[in-house]
C-alpha cells in the first residue's frame, strides 16, 4: 500500500489527510486551529469502510512544529497506524508558484527559498505555507516534500489573458499579471469531468465554475486553462463570500482621498467586509438564499448581483472557447446550491444550456449530470477533491 500525507497550511491553522493511492481512500484527515492562541483546537477524524470516528482536543500549540507533534500523537492514539500506512511523501498544498513554478515541485532548500521569495506577491499565503513545509519536513525527515502549486495549472494562460493593460515596465519590474488560483481544483474538475463523459479531454471546452468561499472561474480548453477570473491575487473576478471580486481601480483611489481610509482599511474592506457578506450582512450562501426565497429585499439584492456576475463571465468564456462542451460546478456552492446553478444558466436556452430541473435539484455526493437530453452544453457537478489531486501529483513526482 502507498500512502500520501497531503498538508494545507494557512498561518494559524493546517490541514491534513493521509491519502491511500491505491484504491485512492482517504484513511484520515483532520485540521489544527488556532495556533499561537491561548487554546488550540484539534480534529482527528478517523476515516473507514465503516463510517468514520472523530476525536477533538483543545489544548495549547505554540507553533506549526509542535501542531505536527500533536498530529502524530492523534495517529498514535486513535490510528491509523503510521508504521503500517507510512506515507512515501508529504504534499504541500502552495498558493503561489509565481512564473518560476508550473509543475509539483520537490522541495530542496533552495524551492523553499524561492517559495518564501513569492511572499512579495502572496504575502497572506506563502509564509504561511512554509511555515507549514518546514515543521512537516522535521517531523517526517526521510521523505520526499513536494509543493503543489495553485497557480500551476494557469500557466497555459496566453499572454492575452494574463496581461493586465498597464504601463509594462512598472508590470515587469514588480510581478504583475494574472496568475489564477485554485487550479488544483479546476485541473481535477476538468479532467473528472472528461473521464466521467468518456471523452478525450482534449477534445472538450470545458468552463470550470469553483464556487466556495471564494470562487473562481476557469476557461479550459483541451485540458489547458486559456482564462480565468482570479487574477494577480485571489480577490480579482467573481463576488465571493467576503471579497468584492472585480471593482473600478479607482474607486480605491477615491476612498483614499475622499473617506481616508489607509492601504491597510482598503484591504480589509475589499477581502473581509465585501462580497455577499458585504451586501447583506450574510457570509453563508446557504443564509442568503434562504433569507431571499423569505422575501428579505437586502439578501434577494445580494444574490442578484452574484448571479450577475457569474453570467457575465460565463458570457465571456464562451466566447473566449467559441465552443462550449461542458459546464460544471465544483466546491461549496457549486456542489449544493441547486438555486444559484438554477439562476446562473436560467435563460441560456439559446446557447445551447438547459438545465433538468429535477436532475439540478437532486442531491448527491457524486459527479452527475443536470442538464437536460437534448441540451448542446453538458452541464455537470463534480465533487472537487484538492486533496486527492495533490497527493495524486505529489505520487507523480517521487
Ligand atoms: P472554501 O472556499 O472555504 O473551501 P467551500 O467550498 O467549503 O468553501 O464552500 C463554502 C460555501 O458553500 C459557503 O458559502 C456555504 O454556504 C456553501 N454551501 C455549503 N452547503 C450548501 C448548501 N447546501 N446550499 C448552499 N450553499 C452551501
Amino acid at each position: 500500500m502507498t500512502a500520501v500525507l497531503v498538508i494545507n497550511s494557512g498561518s494559524s491553522s493546517f490541514k491534513y489527510q493521509l491519502i491511500e493511492m491505491d484504491a485512492e481512500t482517504t484513511l484520515a484527515r483532520g485540521l489544527v486551529e488556532r495556533i499561537g492562541a491561548d487554546e488550540s483546537h484539534v480534529t482527528h477524524e478517523v476515516v473507514s469502510q465503516n463510517g468514520s470516528e472523530e476525536y477533538e482536543q483543545a489544548r495549547s500549540i505554540r507553533n506549526h512544529t509542535e501542531g505536527f507533534a500533536v498530529m502524530l500523537d492523534a495517529f498514535r492514539e486513535h490510528g491509523p497506524s503510521l508504521d503500517e500506512h507510512a506515507p512515501v511523501a508529504v504534499g504541500h498544498r502552495v498558493v503561489h508558484g509565481g512564473k518560476r513554478f508550473f509543475e509539483p515541485t520537490i522541495i530542496t532548500d533552495l524551492v523553499r527559498i524561492n517559495i518564501e521569495d513569492l511572499a512579495e506577491i502572496a504575502p497572506l499565503h506563502n509564509p504561511a505555507n512554509v511555515q507549514g513545509i518546514e515543521a512537516a519536513q522535521k517531523s517526517f525527515p526521510d521523505i520526499p516534500h513536494v509543493a503543489v502549486f495553485d497557480t500551476a495549472f494557469h500557466q497555459t494562460l496566453p499572454p492575452a489573458a494574463y496581461t493586465y493593460a498597464i504601463d509594462k515596465d512598472v508590470a515587469e519590474k514588480h510581478r504583475i499579471r494574472k496568475y489564477g488560483f485554485h487550479g488544483t481544483s479546476h485541473k481535477f474538475v476538468s479532467e473528472e469531468a472528461a473521464r466521467f463523459l468518456e471523452r478525450d479531454i482534449a477534445d472538450l471546452n470545458q468552463i470550470v465554475l469553483h464556487l466556495g468561499n471564494g470562487a473562481s472561474m476557469t476557461a479550459v480548453r483541451g485540458g489547458e486553462s486559456v482564462e480565468t477570473s482570479m487574477g494577480f491575487t485571489p480577490l480579482e473576478g467573481l463576488v465571493m463570500g467576503t471579497r468584492s471580486g472585480d471593482i473600478d481601480p479607482a474607486v480605491l483611489v477615491h476612498l483614499h482621498h475622499k473617506a481616508n481610509l489607509s492601504v491597510d482599511e482598503l484591504d480589509d474592506l475589499l477581502n473581509r467586509q465585501s462580497g455577499i457578506y458585504g451586501l447583506s450582512g450574510l457570509k453563508d450562501m446557504r443564509d442568503l438564499t434562504d433569507e431571499a426565497n423569505e422575501g428579505n429585499d437586502t439578501a434577494r439584492a445580494a444574490l442578484d448581483v452574484y448571479v450577475h456576475r457569474l453570467k457575465q463571465y460565463l458570457g465571456g468564456y464562451f466566447f473566449q472557447l467559441g465552443r462550449v462542451d461542458v459546464i460544471a460546478f465544483t466546491a461549496g456552492i457549486g456542489e449544493n446550491s441547486a438555486q444559484v446553478r438554477a439562476e446562473a444558466l436560467a435563460g441560456l436556452e439559446n446557447f445551447g444550456v438547459k438545465v433538468d430541473a429535477a436532475r439540478n435539484e437532486q442531491r448527491s455526493h457524486d459527479t452527475r449530470v443536470i442538464s437536460a437530453d437534448d441540451s448542446d452544453v453538458t452541464v455537470l457537478v463534480v465533487p472537487t477533491n484538492e486533496e486527492l489531486e495533490i497527493a495524486r501529483q505529489t505520487l507523480s513526482v517521487v
